[in-house]
């Protein structure tokens, strides 16, 4: 009998521990998967090559929430359990390659670009998809593949090694949101300055909303990766600079877009640290930045203006956010089809209006919101948005996400950054 108690108790037990294993612990282990490919086309087609895969010897991102119910990006992709096709993990994401499809130069010339993508590590065999979305907002796949963790040829070939410093700790990563900086156009010498800069960067971050409400979901890390020179590459200016990740300014011939299409660089130097979000920090003074949704955003250290630009560009880069302004200069043309409603949290065609943030205007605000200094601070439908001046509209008349002398992020931008952290870490 006393046997028989025992053995009933450990089975009691035995259920509940397989209850409270989680998704991830059945289908994961914390180590990194990832796709290197390219993408190659023009303004009417593309399509994605398969380069290598890669083992990382961490996980930063995060263990709940594996099935992207956001829907944010121009392209997703799903990882599917290989013999009963049950997804396991999908997200969506941007790249610069699309942003250069909607350039003049992709109407004359076909071009191709590096692309990464990572998840964490399956135990068992697994099925690749990843899609394209298409004009209409239905998927399209580019490329389909079965991954095979004990593949011997999955590359564990030992990544670059350089100094971590955790800026800021708030926690183990698994249940935090890891914004990983990594260092470009620093050389070696200049490593304090770099950690300062951070520093500086991370509690501009934290003292701004959403962000100062959750700041303890946040761990900041600074990758010391050196460069042999200082600053980087300002066509414009003829000069040129042999720095970690290759950026440059003057991308598709904007002056201050701030790019990089060196990929394989950056998750090189990521790897030294767990993240789910990867900021690039430039040595330089000049103005300029860039954000792609779950890809990377990169900005300068030194300009006044610097510390409004990166948390700009991670309102495109973590946020999924779009630009609210519409009389910069920019490379685009068409960006957004006036038809068809952005997947862009803060931005509306009117298509479909009720999923956005209808729900934060207030009784008696009239819709479209005049331009009016009455509605200064009101949540509104305003005219103008996402490089488009007509037929495109916005939550608020400023918003970080227009201007660098707006006070902040207008509140459809707010909640857009606190559903992410949510669901990251809820
Ligand atoms: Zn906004």
């Amino acid at each position: 009998m006393k046997i028989g108690l025992i053995s009933i108790i450990s089975i009691v037990l035995l259920s509940a521990c397989l209850q409270a294993q989680t998704a991830f612990d059945r289908h994961f282990v914390e180590k990194t998967m990832r796709v290197d490919f390219i993408l190659a086309g023009n303004n009417v087609q593309q399509a994605a090559y398969l380069l290598e895969l890669k083992q990382e010897p961490l996980w930063g991102g995060g263990q709940i929430n594996l099935i992207d119910s956001l829907g944010y990006g121009e392209y997703r992709f799903t990882i599917s359990d290989f013999v009963s096709m049950e997804p396991l993990y999908s997200r969506g994401f941007c790249t610069l390659f699309e942003e250069w499809r909607t350039t003049a130069e992709a109407q004359a010339v076909d071009k191709a670009f590096y692309q990464s993508i990572t998840f964490p590590y399956p135990q068992n065999k697994v099925f690749f998809k990843l899609e394209e979305r298409k004009k209409d907002g239905t998927y399209q796949a580019l490329l389909s593949i079965a991954i095979d963790p004990e593949d011997p040829n999955i590359s564990k070939e030992q990544l670059p090694q350089y100094d971590v410093v955790k800026v800021v700790d708030g926690g183990a990563s698994a249940n935090m949101i890891d914004f990983t900086f990594i260092a470009e156009g620093y050389k070696s010498e200049e490593m304090d300055k770099f950690v300062a800069d951070v520093k500086r960067m991370a509690a501009y971050i934290l003292s701004q909303e959403p962000y100062k409400t959750h700041r303890n979901k946040f761990n900041f890390w600074a990758v010391c990766s050196p460069s042999d020179d200082s600053g980087t590459d300002n066509p414009r200016g003829d000069e040129w600079r042999r720095t970690a990740v290759n950026s440059s300014f003057n991308t598709f011939y904007i002056d201050r877009y701030l790019e990089t299409a060196d990929v394989f660089s950056i998750r090189d130097i990521a790897a030294c640290a767990p993240y789910d979000h990867i900021c690039v920090l430039v040595n330089s003074e000049k103005y300029g930045g860039g954000g792609i949704y779950n890809h990377f955003s990169i900005g300068t250290a030194d300009h006044p203006m610097a510390e409004q630009v990166m948390l700009h560009e991670i309102g495109h880069g973590f946020g999924g956010l779009a630009d609210e302004y519409y009389t910069s200069d920019v490379a685009y043309q068409n960006f957004f089809d006036l038809k068809v409603e952005p997947w862009q949290p803060n931005i509306t065609t009117m298509v479909n209006f009720n999923a956005k943030w209808k729900h934060l205007i207030e009784e008696g605000v009239p819709v479209p919101t005049p331009s009016d200094k009455k509605y200064e601070k009101t949540t509104g439908v305003f005219e103008g948005g996402g490089y488009v001046e007509k037929g495109v509209f916005r939550p608020a008349i400023n918003c970080r996400m227009k201007t660098n002398e707006a006070k902040g992020f207008c509140a459809a931008c707010q909640e857009a950054i606190v559903n992410m952290i949510e669901f990251l870490t809820d």
